[in-house]
Protein backbone atom coordinates (compact mmCIF):
# COMPACT_ATOMS: atom_id res chain seq x y z
CA UNK A 1 0.00 0.00 0.00
CA UNK A 2 1.51 3.55 -0.93
CA UNK A 3 2.70 5.34 2.38
CA UNK A 4 0.53 8.54 1.44
CA UNK A 5 -2.09 6.27 1.16
CA UNK A 6 -1.73 4.53 4.75
CA UNK A 7 -1.13 7.90 6.08
CA UNK A 8 -4.38 9.31 4.76
CA UNK A 9 -5.88 6.53 5.91
CA UNK A 10 -4.74 6.83 9.58
CA UNK A 11 -5.46 10.34 9.61
CA UNK A 12 -8.95 8.89 8.72
CA UNK A 13 -9.39 7.40 11.93
CA UNK A 14 -8.66 3.91 10.15
CA UNK A 15 -6.55 1.09 11.84
CA UNK A 16 -4.42 -0.74 9.48
CA UNK A 17 -4.32 -4.36 10.38
CA UNK A 18 -0.98 -5.65 8.69
CA UNK A 19 -0.36 -5.29 4.90
CA UNK A 20 -3.65 -3.94 4.24
CA UNK A 21 -6.67 -4.82 6.73
CA UNK A 22 -8.51 -2.17 8.53
CA UNK A 23 -10.53 -1.25 11.36
CA UNK A 24 -12.48 1.61 12.07
CA UNK A 25 -14.78 2.01 15.17
CA UNK A 26 -18.21 2.57 13.60
CA UNK A 27 -19.79 6.14 15.00
CA UNK A 28 -22.80 3.60 15.87
CA UNK A 29 -20.89 1.60 18.28
CA UNK A 30 -19.36 4.62 20.24
CA UNK A 31 -22.83 6.12 20.22
CA UNK A 32 -24.68 3.43 21.55
CA UNK A 33 -21.81 2.88 24.36
CA UNK A 34 -22.83 6.79 25.64
CA UNK A 35 -26.90 6.38 25.09
CA UNK A 36 -29.56 4.70 24.31
CA UNK A 37 -28.48 4.90 20.36
CA UNK A 38 -28.17 2.18 17.89
CA UNK A 39 -27.80 2.16 14.40
CA UNK A 40 -30.29 0.96 11.43
CA UNK A 41 -29.58 -2.83 11.42
CA UNK A 42 -29.61 -3.34 15.30
CA UNK A 43 -33.11 -2.04 14.64
CA UNK A 44 -33.97 -3.70 11.46
CA UNK A 45 -31.87 -7.12 12.51
CA UNK A 46 -31.38 -7.06 16.01
CA UNK A 47 -27.68 -6.13 16.00
CA UNK A 48 -26.24 -5.07 19.01
CA UNK A 49 -24.67 -1.68 17.69
CA UNK A 50 -21.97 -1.17 20.93
CA UNK A 51 -20.69 -5.59 20.31
CA UNK A 52 -20.14 -4.91 16.35
CA UNK A 53 -16.70 -4.78 14.53
CA UNK A 54 -16.61 -2.75 11.29
CA UNK A 55 -13.79 -3.90 9.50
CA UNK A 56 -12.44 -4.77 5.97
CA UNK A 57 -9.35 -7.12 5.00
CA UNK A 58 -8.44 -5.37 1.94
CA UNK A 59 -8.78 -1.92 2.70
CA UNK A 60 -6.63 -0.64 -0.64
CA UNK A 61 -8.34 -3.23 -3.28
CA UNK A 62 -11.47 -2.54 -5.18
CA UNK A 63 -12.51 -3.66 -8.56
CA UNK A 64 -14.45 -0.41 -8.15
CA UNK A 65 -13.55 3.40 -7.89
CA UNK A 66 -17.79 4.56 -6.99
CA UNK A 67 -17.53 8.11 -6.91
CA UNK A 68 -19.45 7.75 -3.75
CA UNK A 69 -16.82 5.81 -1.77
CA UNK A 70 -16.04 7.18 1.50
CA UNK A 71 -12.51 5.43 1.16
CA UNK A 72 -9.56 7.29 -0.58
CA UNK A 73 -9.12 6.05 -4.25
CA UNK A 74 -5.90 6.27 -6.35
CA UNK A 75 -7.53 9.40 -8.45
CA UNK A 76 -8.08 11.17 -5.24
CA UNK A 77 -4.50 11.33 -4.27
CA UNK A 78 -2.70 11.29 -8.18
CA UNK A 79 -0.89 7.93 -7.45
CA UNK A 80 -1.90 4.72 -8.69
CA UNK A 81 -1.70 1.07 -7.17
CA UNK A 82 -2.70 -2.28 -8.35
CA UNK A 83 -6.08 -1.73 -6.73
CA UNK A 84 -7.28 -5.92 -7.91
CA UNK A 85 -5.18 -8.63 -8.00
CA UNK A 86 -4.15 -9.73 -4.35
CA UNK A 87 -2.21 -12.79 -3.43
CA UNK A 88 -1.61 -15.27 0.22
CA UNK A 89 1.19 -13.93 1.06
CA UNK A 90 0.02 -10.53 0.44
CA UNK A 91 -2.49 -10.42 3.07
CA UNK A 92 -2.91 -11.24 7.00
CA UNK A 93 -4.05 -14.76 7.79
CA UNK A 94 -7.46 -15.05 9.52
CA UNK A 95 -6.87 -15.97 12.54
CA UNK A 96 -4.30 -13.46 12.88
CA UNK A 97 -6.38 -10.29 11.24
CA UNK A 98 -9.77 -11.38 13.43
CA UNK A 99 -7.23 -11.49 16.35
CA UNK A 100 -5.60 -7.86 14.91
CA UNK A 101 -9.25 -6.63 15.02
CA UNK A 102 -10.64 -7.80 18.32
CA UNK A 103 -7.23 -5.59 19.72
CA UNK A 104 -7.77 -2.62 17.63
CA UNK A 105 -11.62 -2.66 19.15
CA UNK A 106 -9.65 -3.04 23.07
CA UNK A 107 -7.65 -0.06 21.34
CA UNK A 108 -10.52 2.22 20.72
CA UNK A 109 -12.77 1.66 23.19
CA UNK A 110 -10.02 3.13 25.71
CA UNK A 111 -11.98 6.52 26.36
CA UNK A 112 -15.16 4.58 26.74
CA UNK A 113 -13.99 2.94 30.25
CA UNK A 114 -16.78 3.65 32.76
CA UNK A 115 -13.93 4.68 35.14
CA UNK A 116 -12.54 7.55 33.42
CA UNK A 117 -16.56 8.09 31.29
CA UNK A 118 -19.15 7.82 33.71
CA UNK A 119 -21.69 8.27 30.54
CA UNK A 120 -20.56 4.61 29.70
CA UNK A 121 -22.17 1.92 31.94
CA UNK A 122 -19.86 -1.10 33.51
CA UNK A 123 -22.33 -3.68 31.81
CA UNK A 124 -21.91 -1.99 28.03
CA UNK A 125 -18.54 -1.26 28.46
CA UNK A 126 -18.18 -5.21 29.16
CA UNK A 127 -20.10 -6.43 26.50
CA UNK A 128 -18.09 -4.50 23.51
CA UNK A 129 -15.26 -5.85 24.87
CA UNK A 130 -16.69 -8.97 23.92
CA UNK A 131 -18.36 -8.29 20.19
CA UNK A 132 -20.96 -10.20 18.91
CA UNK A 133 -20.95 -9.51 15.65
CA UNK A 134 -18.46 -8.34 12.40
CA UNK A 135 -19.72 -5.79 9.55
CA UNK A 136 -17.09 -7.05 7.03
CA UNK A 137 -17.48 -3.80 4.56
CA UNK A 138 -15.93 -0.64 5.71
CA UNK A 139 -13.97 0.01 2.12
CA UNK A 140 -12.67 -2.22 -0.19
CA UNK A 141 -13.92 -5.49 -1.67
CA UNK A 142 -13.77 -7.85 0.68
CA UNK A 143 -14.14 -10.91 -1.83
CA UNK A 144 -10.61 -10.17 -3.09
CA UNK A 145 -9.51 -11.39 0.16
CA UNK A 146 -7.64 -14.82 -0.26
CA UNK A 147 -9.29 -16.23 2.84
CA UNK A 148 -12.57 -15.16 3.19
CA UNK A 149 -14.14 -18.61 3.97
CA UNK A 150 -11.85 -18.83 6.80
CA UNK A 151 -12.42 -15.64 7.72
CA UNK A 152 -16.18 -16.15 8.34
CA UNK A 153 -15.48 -19.61 9.41
CA UNK A 154 -13.50 -18.72 12.60
CA UNK A 155 -15.92 -15.73 12.91
CA UNK A 156 -18.86 -17.98 13.42
CA UNK A 157 -16.26 -20.23 15.72
CA UNK A 158 -15.95 -17.47 18.27
CA UNK A 159 -19.47 -17.72 18.16
CA UNK A 160 -19.90 -14.24 16.06
CA UNK A 161 -22.12 -13.52 13.17
CA UNK A 162 -20.94 -11.79 10.07
CA UNK A 163 -22.15 -9.22 7.94
CA UNK A 164 -20.63 -9.21 4.35
CA UNK A 165 -20.84 -6.33 1.73
CA UNK A 166 -20.00 -7.09 -2.01
CA UNK A 167 -20.22 -4.76 -4.87
CA UNK A 168 -21.03 -8.19 -6.65
CA UNK A 169 -18.38 -8.70 -9.24
CA UNK A 170 -17.08 -11.49 -8.05
CA UNK A 171 -19.47 -14.26 -8.72
CA UNK A 172 -17.33 -17.25 -8.93
CA UNK A 173 -16.31 -16.47 -5.35
CA UNK A 174 -20.19 -15.79 -4.16
CA UNK A 175 -20.59 -18.97 -5.49
CA UNK A 176 -18.18 -20.80 -3.11
CA UNK A 177 -16.99 -19.10 -0.41
CA UNK A 178 -18.96 -19.83 3.04
CA UNK A 179 -21.71 -17.79 3.57
CA UNK A 180 -22.24 -15.59 6.30
CA UNK A 181 -25.03 -14.75 8.20
CA UNK A 182 -25.89 -11.97 5.89
CA UNK A 183 -24.69 -11.46 2.99
CA UNK A 184 -25.38 -7.94 0.89
CA UNK A 185 -24.95 -7.29 -2.76
CA UNK A 186 -24.90 -3.67 -3.38
CA UNK A 187 -26.57 -1.98 -6.40
CA UNK A 188 -26.25 1.59 -7.39
CA UNK A 189 -26.91 1.75 -11.02
CA UNK A 190 -30.37 0.40 -13.05
CA UNK A 191 -27.82 0.09 -16.19
CA UNK A 192 -24.36 -0.42 -17.48
CA UNK A 193 -24.34 3.12 -18.65
CA UNK A 194 -25.36 4.77 -14.83
CA UNK A 195 -22.87 2.15 -13.39
CA UNK A 196 -19.86 2.88 -15.46
CA UNK A 197 -20.60 6.82 -14.91
CA UNK A 198 -20.91 6.13 -11.27
CA UNK A 199 -19.07 3.06 -9.55
CA UNK A 200 -16.34 3.35 -12.35
CA UNK A 201 -15.44 -0.20 -12.90
CA UNK A 202 -11.45 -1.15 -12.97
CA UNK A 203 -12.67 -4.14 -15.74
CA UNK A 204 -14.37 -4.46 -18.43
CA UNK A 205 -17.04 -6.86 -17.25
CA UNK A 206 -18.01 -5.60 -14.07
CA UNK A 207 -21.49 -4.47 -14.83
CA UNK A 208 -21.69 -8.22 -16.45
CA UNK A 209 -20.15 -9.87 -13.34
CA UNK A 210 -22.97 -7.90 -11.07
CA UNK A 211 -26.11 -9.18 -13.15
CA UNK A 212 -24.27 -12.46 -12.78
CA UNK A 213 -23.86 -12.25 -8.82
CA UNK A 214 -27.46 -10.87 -8.80
CA UNK A 215 -28.84 -14.16 -10.55
CA UNK A 216 -26.69 -16.44 -8.20
CA UNK A 217 -27.99 -14.48 -5.37
CA UNK A 218 -31.54 -16.90 -4.84
CA UNK A 219 -29.59 -19.86 -4.91
CA UNK A 220 -27.27 -19.06 -2.09
CA UNK A 221 -28.33 -20.03 1.74
CA UNK A 222 -27.89 -17.45 4.56
CA UNK A 223 -29.66 -14.59 4.43
CA UNK A 224 -29.65 -12.15 1.64
CA UNK A 225 -29.86 -8.01 0.98
CA UNK A 226 -29.70 -5.85 -1.66
CA UNK A 227 -28.81 -2.46 -0.84
CA UNK A 228 -29.22 0.25 -3.02
CA UNK A 229 -26.56 3.26 -2.77
CA UNK A 230 -28.99 6.32 -3.37
CA UNK A 231 -27.54 9.47 -4.95
CA UNK A 232 -29.30 12.21 -6.20
CA UNK A 233 -29.09 13.26 -9.17
CA UNK A 234 -27.23 10.47 -10.27
CA UNK A 235 -28.60 6.63 -9.79
CA UNK A 236 -32.24 7.39 -8.42
CA UNK A 237 -34.10 6.69 -11.12
CA UNK A 238 -35.56 3.81 -13.70
CA UNK A 239 -36.79 2.06 -10.75
CA UNK A 240 -38.00 -0.49 -12.83
CA UNK A 241 -34.83 -1.92 -13.87
CA UNK A 242 -33.91 -2.18 -10.32
CA UNK A 243 -36.87 -4.01 -9.73
CA UNK A 244 -36.14 -6.48 -12.29
CA UNK A 245 -32.68 -6.93 -10.87
CA UNK A 246 -33.89 -7.22 -7.04
CA UNK A 247 -36.86 -9.98 -8.58
CA UNK A 248 -34.14 -12.02 -10.38
CA UNK A 249 -32.04 -12.33 -7.20
CA UNK A 250 -35.17 -12.67 -4.87
CA UNK A 251 -33.78 -11.41 -1.59
CA UNK A 252 -34.92 -11.55 1.90
CA UNK A 253 -34.49 -7.89 1.86
CA UNK A 254 -33.75 -4.52 0.53
CA UNK A 255 -32.24 -1.51 2.26
CA UNK A 256 -32.89 1.44 0.09
CA UNK A 257 -30.22 3.98 1.85
CA UNK A 258 -29.49 7.31 1.07
CA UNK A 259 -25.92 8.11 -0.20
CA UNK A 260 -24.32 10.49 2.78
CA UNK A 261 -21.60 13.38 1.84
CA UNK A 262 -19.17 12.14 4.17
CA UNK A 263 -15.05 10.85 3.89
CA UNK A 264 -13.57 11.03 0.72
CA UNK A 265 -16.50 11.07 -1.56
CA UNK A 266 -17.14 15.02 -1.06
CA UNK A 267 -13.97 15.39 -3.27
CA UNK A 268 -16.02 14.37 -5.58
CA UNK A 269 -19.73 14.65 -4.96
CA UNK A 270 -21.53 17.62 -3.91
CA UNK A 271 -24.08 17.85 -0.48
CA UNK A 272 -26.68 18.03 -3.37
CA UNK A 273 -26.32 14.68 -4.23
CA UNK A 274 -27.19 13.37 -0.66
CA UNK A 275 -31.17 12.64 -0.90
CA UNK A 276 -33.38 13.62 1.45
CA UNK A 277 -35.27 10.82 3.44
CA UNK A 278 -38.54 12.17 1.87
CA UNK A 279 -36.94 10.98 -1.26
CA UNK A 280 -35.72 7.44 -0.11
CA UNK A 281 -38.89 6.98 0.98
CA UNK A 282 -40.78 7.99 -2.46
CA UNK A 283 -38.32 5.84 -4.28
CA UNK A 284 -38.86 3.11 -2.08
CA UNK A 285 -42.74 2.83 -2.65
CA UNK A 286 -42.00 3.19 -6.11
CA UNK A 287 -39.66 0.28 -5.80
CA UNK A 288 -42.54 -2.14 -3.15
CA UNK A 289 -44.92 -1.76 -6.03
CA UNK A 290 -42.57 -2.65 -8.68
CA UNK A 291 -41.46 -5.73 -6.70
CA UNK A 292 -44.44 -6.85 -4.39
CA UNK A 293 -41.94 -6.26 -1.55
CA UNK A 294 -43.21 -4.31 1.97
CA UNK A 295 -42.03 -1.70 3.31
CA UNK A 296 -41.45 -2.84 6.97
CA UNK A 297 -39.37 -0.13 8.61
CA UNK A 298 -36.74 3.06 8.44
CA UNK A 299 -34.55 5.11 10.22
CA UNK A 300 -34.70 8.62 9.40
CA UNK A 301 -31.32 9.62 10.85
CA UNK A 302 -29.56 7.38 8.51
CA UNK A 303 -31.99 8.05 5.72
CA UNK A 304 -32.76 4.37 4.98
CA UNK A 305 -35.94 1.90 4.41
CA UNK A 306 -36.05 -1.27 4.79
CA UNK A 307 -38.27 -3.72 2.45
CA UNK A 308 -39.11 -7.49 3.26
CA UNK A 309 -39.75 -10.07 1.03
CA UNK A 310 -41.97 -11.68 3.71
CA UNK A 311 -44.91 -9.81 5.57
CA UNK A 312 -43.18 -10.47 9.20
CA UNK A 313 -39.26 -10.85 9.64
CA UNK A 314 -37.07 -12.57 12.18
CA UNK A 315 -34.13 -10.67 13.85
CA UNK A 316 -30.40 -11.89 13.29
CA UNK A 317 -29.21 -12.33 17.10
S1 LIG B 1 -23.83 -2.88 11.78
FE1 LIG B 1 -22.65 -1.31 10.69
S2 LIG B 1 -23.53 0.65 11.32
FE2 LIG B 1 -24.19 -0.90 12.81
S3 LIG B 1 -22.72 -0.81 14.49
FE3 LIG B 1 -22.02 -2.40 13.02
S4 LIG B 1 -20.63 -1.37 11.64
FE4 LIG B 1 -21.81 0.22 12.70
S1 LIG C 1 -17.42 -0.91 -4.25
FE1 LIG C 1 -17.43 -0.16 -2.16
S2 LIG C 1 -15.28 -0.06 -1.56
FE2 LIG C 1 -15.33 -0.27 -3.78
S3 LIG C 1 -15.22 1.83 -4.53
FE3 LIG C 1 -17.39 1.28 -4.40
S4 LIG C 1 -18.08 1.96 -2.36
FE4 LIG C 1 -15.82 1.93 -2.38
Amino acid sequence: MPSILRKRLKRQGYHILGQRGAFKACQWQHKSLLGDFSCYKQRFYGIASHRCLQMTPVVDKCTQCCKFCWRVTPRDIGVSWDQVNVSKEDVMPPEELLDATLAANLRSLGGYNPEINPQVTEQKYNEARRPKHIAISLAGEPTLYPFLSELIEIARKQNMTTFLVTNGTRPRILETITQPTQLYITLSAPDEETYKKLCRPIEQKGWKNLLESQELLQSLSGRKVNRLTMVAGLNMHKPREYATMILKGEPDFIEVKGYMFLGSSRERLESSNAPSHRDIRAFSEKLATLTGYHIQDEQIESRVILLSRAINISKVT
